[in-house]
């Protein structure tokens, strides 16, 4: 067993449906034993309870839980940065021709080593990663995500028109290895299977009925809807049948309680309707919005129609892996917005990164918040130079935070994930920064 020691918050609590100053926790210690936490409060409480456990002090910065990102692709992390064009311009000039090469295995293999270890830099513990349209690469990424024990749920991309040859599979071929990919995968360790359709643009309706034949086996479901006014107007010619995008989904019985869809930018009051009734969630992803020029995310709207919304970095689109970065941005969006947006609190920003996510992917009996009995997956943001005299920006604001939630808006505003000190898995300390001040192991 091992106490941590040090500022420790989570959202246990909804913002969005309650006080944001209730949704927010704050405790001084967590007690964790065997990767689970199984006490949380005062140091002094803890140490009297389990007197002799070793204490691991944390102090400066804040403890909070792993992030949880819940749209990324993997086979874009070398592909960041293509600014200056639209959503369709975008993925034929940057994305898939990267996506492309992932054919090759060993590219694959070096391609998912660099993603996941990308992630927990990041401090992303959980995530609903977009896969790559090639089996083999797909076995690279839940072989290597077995091995960091990370929280993956991902899928082999399903496409069979409108993209570059190599990527596209009939059908046929599509149901048979999925159903191999899950057979394999799904449900081992913290590995689950997601069916993953790039977006309808690109999967006609027989792919689509492909798709719901493979729901039933109890795995997720995630694909991309109304980024971008082209695209829906695209989908729109493609599906003269269909009431709106949602629809084209929703009439193969893929919108469900595990159902994540990216982005939404662009949705009518119906498909908000639908989204809630059927209990899906949308992954909303502000920076990727911003650089394509998507749109401002209507959150209000979503939140008015009941409709869960989470965080995605959209990695490659997005402008990195670092969930913070992207509440920011949603902050700023939502500001811009005016009287349609909502004004986001340091605790909606905390709530968004992490237990939002979780309930998306059906992780919040395991993940999301330190409540006893869940997973420890923990990330402390802490300056490396938060002792130092001056120091960064963050560690003087940090040094003058008035309380928890308001060093959060500094975390929020400032870091980077070179604040990154330490994250967890299942209790496992995965990356840690050596020689920082107040770091330190106490005697037992
Ligand atoms: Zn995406």
């Amino acid at each position: 067993m091992t106490i941590y020691a040090g500022t420790i918050v989570d959202t246990p609590g909804d913002p969005f449906a309650d006080d944001p100053g209730e949704a927010l926790r704050q405790d001084e210690a967590l007690l964790v034993r065997d990767g689970v936490i199984a006490g949380r409060g005062s140091l002094a409480a803890l140490r009297a309870a389990h007197p002799g456990e070793p204490v691991t002090r944390l102090d400066g910065g804040l403890l909070v839980p792993g992030f949880v990102d819940t749209h990324v692709h993997y086979p874009q992390i070398r592909a960041i940065g293509g600014l200056g064009l639209p959503l369709l311009d975008w993925l034929e000039q940057y994305a898939l021709p990267e996506e492309c090469k992932l054919a090759d295995r060993a590219y694959a293999r070096a391609v998912a080593a660099e993603f996941l270890d990308g992630l927990v830099a990041a401090g992303t513990t959980s995530a609903l990663v977009f896969g790559s349209h090639f089996a083999p690469a797909m076995e690279e990424l839940f072989t290597a995500a077995a091995q960091r024990d990370l929280n993956i749920t991902s899928g082999l991309v399903l496409s069979d028109r409108k993209l570059p040859p190599d990527l596209l599979h009939p059908p046929e071929t599509a149901l048979a290895d999925s159903a191999d990919l899950i057979l394999r995968w799904h449900d081992r360790g913290r590995l689950r299977y997601a069916v993953t359709p790039r977006f309808s643009l690109s999967a006609s309706d027989e792919m689509l009925d492909a798709c719901a034949q493979l729901l039933g086996k109890g795995v997720w479901f995630t694909s991309h809807i109304n980024e971008n006014l082209a695209e829906i107007a695209t989908v729109a010619g493609l599906f003269p049948g269909s009431r709106h995008y949602l629809d084209t989904y929703a009439r193969h019985e893929l919108v469900t309680p595990r159902s994540v869809f990216a982005h939404n930018v662009h949705p009518d009051d119906a498909e908000l309707a639908l989204l809630a009734e059927h209990g899906a969630s949308v992954a909303h992803c502000p920076t990727s919005n911003s650089a394509l020029g998507s749109g401002l995310f209507p959150l209000r709207r979503h939140v008015e129609h009941g409709v869960h919304v989470a965080l995605g970095s959209d990695v490659g689109a997005g402008a990195g892996l670092f969930l913070p970065k992207e509440a920011l941005q949603a902050y700023f969006m939502q500001q811009l917005l005016g009287p349609a947006g909502l004004c986001l609190s340091p605790v909606h920003l905390l709530y968004l990164a992490t237990r939002a996510g979780a309930r998306a992917l059906g992780l919040d009996d395991r993940v999301g918040d330190f409540a006893v009995g869940k997973e420890f997956d923990a990330v402390w943001l802490r300056p490396a130079d938060y002792d130092t005299a001056g120091g960064s920006t963050l560690a003087v604001n940090l040094r003058h935070a008035r309380d928890a939630t308001d060093a959060l808006a500094r975390i929020f505003t400032l870091a980077t994930p070179a604040d990154v000190a330490g994250v967890w898995l299942r209790g496992v300390r995965v990356r840690e920064v050596t020689a920082r001040a107040g770091a330190g192991r106490e005697p037992r």
